[in-house]
C-alpha cells in the first residue's frame, strides 16, 4: 500500500479526531424517532401522532418535505450540501447544542474571546461548562497565544466571533487558521455579521478543517430575525449529531414555509450593500462630533462609539425614542455604545438627536 502524504494523515487524524470530542452519552444516543420518521410512503390517513384531525395544516406537526426543502434552499445558497447544513431555533440554538455535543458538564470547558455574544457564557453557565473568557488585545485583535494558553486538554470549546460582537471588526483568516491548526477541541466561528463584511465568510475553512463549527443566521442581513433560524455549517457527522439532540421539531410549519418564501438573496444584497454605505456614512459624521470621543472601525451592521458620558448620552437618546445598546460596563469596551445602523432616515434621526445634545451640553 503507498504511504499516505503528510496531509492525507492530518486528515485521518482529524477525521478521527472530532468524534473523540463528542460526549458519550452523545455519540450513543438513541434519538427520539418521530411518528413520520418511521413510514416514509406517501401519507394517508394519519392516525399515528395524536393531532387533531380538523384544521387547515397547523394541526400537524410540521412535514419533513418542508424541511428539507428549506434545508436544500440554504444549503444552495451556501453552496454546500445538505448534509453539512443544520437549521436550529436561531443560532442560540446551535450555541447551546456545542455545549450540549461535545462538553460534559462539570468536567470540560470553553475557551472565549472578551468582550464578545453574551449567549456564549449563558449556555456554558446552563451547560455547567467552565467559560475561559481571554480579552482581546487593547486594539481588540485576537489574542491567539492567549487563547491558546488558555486551553488544555478538557477545552471542547473555542468561540470566535467574526465579525466580533459588539466590537465589529472580523478577524484575519491567518489567526483563524492558526487556531484551527493548534486549539484542541472544535472551533466555533459565529458569522452572524460575516454578510456585513469585506472579508466575508470563512466557511470555505471546513474543506480543510473538520473541527471547525460555522455559525450563521437570517436573524440580520437576511432580515427576518423574527423567525428564528440559524444556520450551522459543519462535517457531515457534526450536523448528524446536532439533528439527534435537537428537539423533533425545533422549527414550525409557519417559519419554514414564511421562510422559504422570504429568503431573497437580490433583495438581501441590496440591503447589506445601502446598510454599509450608510456604515460609512455614519462613521464619517460621527467623528465630528464632540460628543463622540472614537468610532471604531466596524465590519458589521453597527458602531461601537466612545463618548465621554455614555449613560447620559444613551438617556438623551431614549427620550427622543432611539434606543441604543449600553456598552459601558462591558469589561474592554470603555465607556460605549453600540449603535445599530438604521435606514437612511432612522440614521439621520440619530444624527440629528446627537446634534440636539451637544448643542445643549
Ligand atoms: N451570534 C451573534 C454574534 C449575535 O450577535 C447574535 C444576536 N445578536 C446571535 C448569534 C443570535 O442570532 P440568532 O438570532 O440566529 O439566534
Amino acid at each position: 500500500m503507498p504511504k499516505p502524504y503528510a496531509s492525507d494523515w492530518r486528515e485521518i487524524m482529524e477525521r478521527t479526531d472530532i468524534l473523540r470530542l463528542v460526549r458519550d452519552n452523545i455519540r450513543n444516543l438513541e434519538p427520539y424517532s418521530t411518528a413520520r420518521d418511521e413510514y416514509r410512503g406517501a401519507l394517508g390517513i394519519l392516525l399515528d401522532a395524536n393531532e387533531n384531525p380538523y384544521g387547515e395544516g397547523l394541526n400537524r406537526y410540521p412535514a419533513r418535505l418542508l424541511r428539507s426543502q428549506l434545508l436544500e434552499r440554504i444549503a444552495s445558497l451556501k453552496g454546500f450540501a445538505p448534509e453539512q447544513v443544520f437549521l436550529g431555533n436561531g443560532s442560540d440554538e446551535s450555541i447551546d447544542l456545542c455545549y450540549r455535543v461535545f462538553c460534559r458538564p462539570g468536567i470540560d470547558n470553553a475557551v472565549a474571546i472578551a468582550p464578545s455574544y453574551g449567549m456564549y457564557r449563558v449556555c456554558a453557565d446552563v451547560n455547567d461548562v467552565a467559560y475561559r473568557a481571554v480579552p482581546l488585545e487593547p486594539d481588540f485583535s485576537l489574542p491567539v497565544d492567549r487563547l491558546l494558553a488558555a486551553a488544555d486538554g478538557n477545552s471542547r470549546l473555542l468561540f470566535i466571533c467574526s465579525p466580533n460582537n459588539p466590537t465589529g471588526n472580523a478577524f484575519p483568516e491567518a489567526d483563524i487558521r492558526a487556531l484551527l491548526e493548534r486549539f484542541p477541541g472544535m472551533v466555533v466561528l459565529d458569522e452572524a455579521y460575516a454578510d456585513f463584511s469585506g472579508q466575508g465568510s470563512l466557511s470555505r475553512l471546513l474543506a480543510e478543517y473538520p473541527r471547525l463549527i460555522v455559525l450563521q443566521t437570517l436573524s440580520k442581513a437576511w432580515g427576518l430575525a423574527g423567525l428564528r433560524i440559524g444556520i450551522t455549517l459543519a462535517d457531515p457527522r457534526i450536523i448528524t449529531l446536532f439533528d439527534r439532540v435537537r428537539y423533533p421539531y425545533n422549527i414550525g410549519t409557519d417559519t419554514l414555509a414564511l421562510a422559504l418564501r422570504s429568503l431573497d438573496p437580490v433583495r438581501t444584497a441590496a440591503e447589506v450593500a445601502t446598510l454599509k454605505a450608510e456604515r460609512k456614512m455614519l462613521i464619517d459624521k460621527l467623528k465630528g462630533f464632540r460628543c463622540i470621543l472614537h468610532v471604531f472601525p466596524s465590519d458589521a451592521n453597527f458602531l461601537l462609539v466612545q463618548t465621554p458620558d455614555p449613560k447620559g448620552l444613551y438617556r438623551h437618546l431614549l427620550a427622543d425614542g432611539i434606543i441604543v445598546r449600553d456598552r459601558s460596563t462591558t469589561a474592554g469596551c470603555g465607556p460605549a455604545l453600540r449603535l445599530t445602523i438604521g435606514t437612511p432616515e432612522e440614521n439621520q434621526k440619530l444624527l440629528q438627536s446627537l446634534q440636539a445634545y451637544e448643542r445643549q451640553a
